[in-house]
């Protein structure tokens, strides 16, 4: 391996699940109800019915555009991609493909791979439909046309990634992108992400900036979860260099392959002479339009703070760690939960060691979300005053989310229920203060001695009150009761 440079290019689709409506028909932008039930005439290609471009869906994808640092083209139109298939009832798919159509060209992205800085320039991004979704059985096989028509964004790289751990980095990078920028959830689980992976081998000892050093391109289709990248390149890494190895590498041509999760293996499709013409053209339906300047800039403006950005802020105004930001902000929904913790009067730090140790630990262990639970930043926040305020102590704040989000009752209810309080009664303590310090009075002698028999006292009052005493101030009582003997 340490002989290679291993060259990976990724082809990313990622459907835009935050417009209202399909692509070129008003159906519902979703694909979760019941199969074939979300259909309207254009989505089944049926004779006369015409796509309409749906407006907010350019507008997400200039968004996108934007974000990667594209150049947006003056004038839009799309092409049509013929390829024959059940999941397509009009044998063409609408897209993008000559320059300058796309929504996006030349742009760059940089992101994070443990810690270091990497960067990948981005050929172009454009926008097109889904295909409906076939599912094939043993005898049989089905079509749901609900998704057909759901917008797609296909982000094509140049190879500039050298490991399996680049790839998905980058993949989580722009996840993050579309999540923030509100384009899309970009989910995987819920197929909403596809990629196809063109990885090349050549010898370390070669100019990678000359072209005709590279190695044969393979590109492996249809890897549908970043699990998947990461395990399709690694096994695509080890098959070039076993052909390097024993000498057929230049035999081998260029190729497509399919990834199968199944056997955790790479087949065999087609091969160049079997690419497939797909006879691109103009879409003569779809007018071609100019991008008004005064809508693009309208556009810009809209981008909100991504993830960068808030990690940042975390850093440099909250003074979290880059370790506890990096957390928080993985995940746009945390991040945003933590920054309305933070706008209903929450202590920055306090609020993000509530989330990385506590919060994030209940929802991996429960594979749950932060939008499933009870557990809301107005609760977070009243449990975080109660403590504050000495109502209940901080161990007891750790019961009372609990309950909280098991019981889904309110953080005041809870604390009253499990007649939870902090005792901050100072002569009440004292009483028992004294009580053990008589008990014990030997030991008062030892701790003159230089014994440390302090945490001792400090543990009786507790037990004594069920761990209810305020620390702090069952501290300072003991040391004073010791000090008068
Ligand atoms: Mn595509």
């Amino acid at each position: 391996m340490d002989n290679y440079i291993v060259m990976i290019g990724l082809e990313m689709h990622c459907e835009i699940s935050k417009s209202n409506a399909k692509v070129f028909s008003m159906a519902e932008n979703s694909y979760e109800r019941e199969p074939n039930t979300n259909i309207q005439l254009r989505d089944m290609a049926f004779p006369g019915s015409l796509p309409v471009l749906n407006k907010k869906c350019v507008e997400l994808a200039l968004k996108a555009s934007m974000i990667l640092n594209c150049k947006q083209p003056e004038y839009m139109y799309f092409e049509r991609k013929h390829y024959f298939y059940p999941d397509l009832p009009g044998s063409y798919q609408v897209t993008q493909e000559t320059k300058p159509a796309p929504v996006g060209m030349y742009g760059e992205l940089v992101y994070d791979c443990k810690g270091e800085k990497k960067k990948v320039r981005i050929n172009n991004l454009h926008l097109e439909e889904d295909a409906a979704a076939c599912e094939h059985f043993d005898t049989f096989s089905t079509v749901d046309y609900n998704r057909a028509g759901v917008p797609l964004l296909e982000l094509v790289t140049y190879p500039d990634m050298r490991s399996a751990d680049e790839a998905v980095a980058f993949l989580e990078a722009m996840r993050s992108i579309y999540q923030y920028a509100d384009i899309s959830e970009a989910d995987s689980k819920k197929g909403q992400v596809r990629c196809d992976v063109n990885i090349s081998i050549m010898e370390r000892d070669k100019d990678e900036t000359k072209e005709e050093n590279w190695g044969t391109r393979v590109e492996v289709k249809n890897v549908n979860s970043f699990g998947g990248v990461r395990d399709a390149i690694n096994y695509e890494i080890e098959r070039h260099i076993e052909l390097k190895e024993n000498g057929t590498y230049d035999d081998m041509q260029q190729q497509t392959r399919r990834w199968d999760e199944d056997t955790m293996t790479t087949i065999f499709m087609r091969g160049k002479e079997d690419a497939i013409d797909y006879r691109y053209f103009v879409d003569p339906n779809i007018p071609k339009f100019k991008l008004s300047p005064d809508w693009l800039e309208s556009i810009r403006d809209s981008i909100p703070e991504l993830a960068n950005e808030r990690k940042e802020k975390y850093m440099n105004s909250y003074g979290l760690s880059e370790y506890d930001a990096t957390i928080i902000v993985k995940e746009k929904s945390i991040s945003d939960f933590y920054e309305e913790t933070i706008k209903l009067g929450a202590d920055a730090k306090k609020a993000a060691n509530w989330l990385t140790s506590v919060i994030l630990g209940y929802l991996n262990k429960n594979e749950a979300s932060i939008g499933e639970i009870f557990l809301t930043p107005d609760r977070l926040f009243e449990i975080m005053k109660m403590t504050e305020e000495g109502k209940i102590s901080s161990k007891q704040s750790k019961e009372v989310f609990y309950h909280v989000i098991e019981n889904k009752k309110e953080p005041a209810k809870v604390v009253e229920d499990l007649d939870m309080k902090q005792i901050g009664d100072d002569s009440m303590i004292r009483e028992l203060v004294i009580k053990v310090l008589d008990e014990h009075s030997n030991l008062i002698e030892e701790h003159r001695k230089g014994k440390n028999v302090f945490d001792f006292f400090v543990g009786q009052i507790m037990k004594a009150t069920k761990g209810q005493a305020n620390p702090g101030l069952t501290a300072q009582i003991i040391r004073e009761e010791i000090e008068k003997r």
